[in-house]
């Protein structure tokens, strides 16, 4: 489904991801774990296309196209979905505006005819019940005063709604309580977890890794990946830290 090769990209000229190589293929979910500052948000953003990360080298194909050449819009109609480590506030926008306007521009997208207002509400609801969200957070404005935990929660909901094919998760956890973990871990299994989607899930902490457990996880550090094995190098990481596993 997505194959990176050879990644180099850069911030304002200074190179982050230094020839990042990997391949995710339909039914896996892939763990990504790190340092602070090895580029495990950047190459998120380098995948969902946000402006100012510029790829100087190397290739990323999604289902044989080329995802680099495609826009943030068009890679979002593709089905792929980017979850934020800092969701965006937007004030003066209704979370349901917002969610209804990414779903039906996605579905412009991809030719099919837009939902209605009443028709998206049920689906919103439907979704929100399922993360045991409250509707009155559907009428809020994004993300404006939502807790930490609120505003993961609202981004599964999100994804819930889309129904992408592939999704970048990064530090979904953050900032989760023990209650709110096993929700959005729920969350991520219900939505994702099929044979013809695959997870990229960014996470500093092996417990989200016990709701959603990886087929495979990595060690990125400075830019590239370092080692790849198995959910038990997630536990290897936990107990003896980056530095000794995978400098
Ligand atoms: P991680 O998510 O693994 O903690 P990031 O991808 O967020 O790491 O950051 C990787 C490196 O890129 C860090 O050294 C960070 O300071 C730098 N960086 C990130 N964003 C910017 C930016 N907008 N301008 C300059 N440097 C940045
Ligand atoms: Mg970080
Ligand atoms: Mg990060």
């Amino acid at each position: 489904m997505l194959k990176i090769d050879n990644l180099h990209a850069e911030i304002d000229g200074k190179p982050i991801l230094k020839g990042l190589t990997l391949t995710v293929n339909a039914g896996e979910v892939h763990a990504i774990m790190g340092p602070n500052g090895a580029g495990k948000s950047t190459l998120g953003y380098v995948l969902g296309g946000r402006p100012g990360y510029d790829v100087t080298e190397g290739s990323v194909t999604f289902d044989g196209a080329d995802l680099l050449e495609m826009e943030p819009h068009e890679r979002a109609a593709a089905g792929v979905f980017l979850g934020f480590q800092y969701p965006v506030e937007i004030p003066g926008v209704s979370n349901v505006q917002f969610l209804r306007e990414a779903l039906n521009a996605q579905r412009k997208g991809r030719d099919e005819k837009p939902l209605s207002g009443g028709e998206f509400l049920k689906l919103a609801r439907a979704q929100a019940d399922l993360l045991s969200m409250d509707h009155d957070m559907l009428k809020r404005p994004v993300n404006v005063g939502f807790s930490g935990g609120e505003k993961k929660r609202n981004e599964m909901v999100q994804m819930g709604i889309v129904d992408p094919k592939f999704a970048i998760l990064d530090e979904t956890d953050s900032g989760l309580d023990i209650d709110a973990l096993r929700i959005v871990g729920d969350g991520i299994n219900r939505i994702m977890r099929r044979p013809d989607k695959a997870v990229l899930l960014i996470t500093h902490y092996q417990r989200l890794l016990d709701y959603v457990k990886p087929d495979f996880v990595h060690v990125l550090a400075d830019g590239r990946i370092t080692r790849s094995g198995g959910a038990e190098l997630a536990h290897e990481l936990e107990a003896q830290g980056y530095g000794a596993v995978a400098a």
